[in-house]
């Protein structure tokens, strides 16, 4: 599988990371077997880079998802009349497929609904008053970055490089990345405790 990753670089020194650190499948072993965990993007400030970071799956946490998953269905309605408006008769007529942007917001829509989904199921499993973990070092000294946009031109996204004071810019790589499906499992307590790389896909590199 090959995927764009957004390269995160700073405004002051030669940092340079990107969001493929949180690539990968994720899993919590549980005596139900293993279940998904959803990393996010985070800054470790033990390993002084970018490192998925655990999302403890607490109140305040399937908060954020469902107003993001609300906004998102707020642009569906939005995207949706202002084709209606676009469109004339006769395009109705013949039945015009949805623009690419409204498959996008559909897709990213269900992504957003599959992700509460495991966080509600999560709920029984992980104790949702503890801290979350750097995948990385198992350490809770993680800071979430902000959410990224999709831009060519590095912007920055309203964080700065801790220990720097540089400006942190994403910008969308134009390169795409293979991924080798590297399995990685944690403790419910977010430790992790084996890492299995799947030889199906020999063509692919590991991020
Ligand atoms: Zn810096
Ligand atoms: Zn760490």
């Amino acid at each position: 599988m090959s995927v764009n990753a957004t390269v995160i670089t700073c405004s002051k020194c030669s940092f340079l990371s990107s969001d493929g650190v949180t690539y990968g499948r994720f899993k919590y072993k549980t005596n139900d077997g293993l279940i998904n965990l959803v990393p996010e993007l985070a800054w470790c400030n033990v390993c002084q880079t970018l490192v998925p970071g655990e999302v403890i799956p607490n109140y305040c946490e399937v908060n954020k998802l469902k107003e993001r998953l609300l906004q998102r269905n707020q642009d569906i309605e939005k995207e949706k009349s202002r084709l209606k408006e676009k469109q004339s008769i006769i395009e109705k007529l013949l039945l015009k497929p949805d623009s690419v942007m409204l498959q996008d917001l559909s897709i990213t829509k269900d992504i957003l609904q599959d992700s509460i989904n495991e966080m509600e199921n999560l709920k029984q499993y992980v104790d949702t008053n503890r801290k979350p973990r750097c995948l990385e070092c198992g350490s809770h000294e993680i800071l979430y970055l902000p959410s990224l946009s999709y831009e060519e031109v590095p912007i920055p996204i309203g964080m700065k490089h801790p220990g720097c004071g540089g400006e942190f810019l994403a910008a969308v790589s134009p390169i795409r990345f293979f991924i080798k499906y590297k399995e990685r499992v944690y403790t419910t307590d977010g430790i992790e405790c084996e890492v299995v790389i799947t030889n199906n896909c020999p063509d692919d590199t590991v991020v």
